[in-house]
């Protein structure tokens, strides 16, 4: 009804073009912001059952949990589930993810629970393509018979 409001965002896998939903929020918000100042106010009755001014470092070491635990969701939502393909770590270290997904790719392969499972939509490299990747210096290509 409200898409923007959505915690959560639809997309395709940018590798094997499976439907994934990723989390939209990056960042804290001002309802985190809201929420750790209760978490602190309700800290600084519990310990000192007064207002004091020490219940400022329970609200920066609440925003600070808050932010950590936020980023690592989006980060980790971020990974694609069935290929492996991480995008962020793709603009990086293309190497690094394309052997990652091969590795993911890989444990599939040995898994009985993907036996008999809808493969997987991988792109797909020409004849011509491949015996021109073959020939380069890494020469190992991700095996479509996935
Ligand atoms: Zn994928």
């Amino acid at each position: 009804m409200f898409p923007f409001f959505q915690a959560k965002h639809n997309c395709y896998c940018a590798f094997c073009k499976s439907p994934r939903r990723i989390y939209r929020k990056k960042n804290i918000s001002f309802m985190n912001v809201l929420a750790s100042l209760m978490a602190s106010i309700v800290i600084m009755f519990a310990i000192w059952r007064e207002f004091d001014p020490r219940a400022i470092i329970a609200f920066v070491i609440c925003l600070a949990i808050s932010e950590t635990f936020v980023q690592i969701r989006w980060r980790l939502a971020v990974v694609c589930r069935t290929c492996g393909f991480d995008p962020i770590l793709y603009v990086k270290n293309p190497e690094a993810a394309a052997s990652k997904v091969r590795m993911q790719l890989d444990l599939r392969k040995e898994d009985p629970k993907y036996l008999l499972a809808k493969p997987l939509n991988l792109p797909a490299i020409s004849a011509k393509k491949a015996e021109a990747l073959q020939t380069k210096e890494k020469g190992r290509l991700v095996s479509r018979s996935i």
